[in-house]
């Protein structure tokens, strides 16, 4: 078994890889079961840079083959913000996912409709060897400024994807797998495993 790291702290993001990087050849380690508590710094200007800092940082304290994901939600009328900023979109401390979507809803007040958007996601594979490898993933929708649906997490509420008439927080997991910006990064990512 090839035992790779999952470096993030996001428990979205860890749930979904985990239904994402199904393969019996594969272990897939959690920062927490290593007990690594790194932060690093997501201050590169593009998704790679920053899922090559995440991916590098753990597999240097893990000595593991360690995959990292940078993903952002890009609104067109907001010029594709908040793009590589999504995370920390709201200026409030200790901002929540709710509080990020409020911080968007807010931003498109007054801007025309339809808002389209795309999410983006960009993984970075970090080999012990020094090898880097990158596979990327996007998914079409729109913003809405009416909450709907209780699965996923962060924007998922407020991401309509008309050809499925839900928003991804409406998908079940296994369509969301199937559909969403890094589930189709995560099949490219799969090739280099
Ligand atoms: P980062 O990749 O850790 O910089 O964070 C990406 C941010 O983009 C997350 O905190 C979410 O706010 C947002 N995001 C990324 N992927 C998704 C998704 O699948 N659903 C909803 N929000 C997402």
């Amino acid at each position: 078994m090839k035992k790779v790291l999952i470096a993030t702290t996001n428990p979205g993001k860890i749930r979904e890889f985990q239904d994402l990087l199904t393969n019996r050849d594969l272990e897939l380690i959690t920062p927490r079961d290593l007990k690594i508590e790194i932060e690093v710094v997501e201050d590169g200007s593009t998704y790679a840079q920053n899922a090559a800092r995440k991916a590098l940082a753990y597999a240097a304290e893990s000595g593991l083959i360690t995959l990292a994901d940078d993903s952002g939600l890009e609104v067109e009328v907001l010029d594709g913000a908040p793009g590589i900023h999504s995370a920390r979109f709201s200026s409030l401390p200790g901002a929540t996912d709710a509080d990020r979507r409020a911080a968007l809803l807010q931003a498109l007040e007054g801007k025309p409709a339809p808002w389209k958007a795309r999410f983006h996601a960009t993984i970075a594979i970090a080999f012990p060897d020094g090898r880097l490898v990158f596979a990327e993933g996007e998914c079409d929708g729109e913003i809405i400024a009416m909450e709907r649906g209780s699965n996923g997490f962060g924007y998922d509420p407020i991401f309509f994807i008309p050809e499925m008439n839900k928003t991804m927080a409406e998908l079940s997991r296994e369509e969301k797998n199937q559909i969403s910006h890094r589930a189709r990064a995560a099949k490219s990512a799969m090739a280099w495993l």
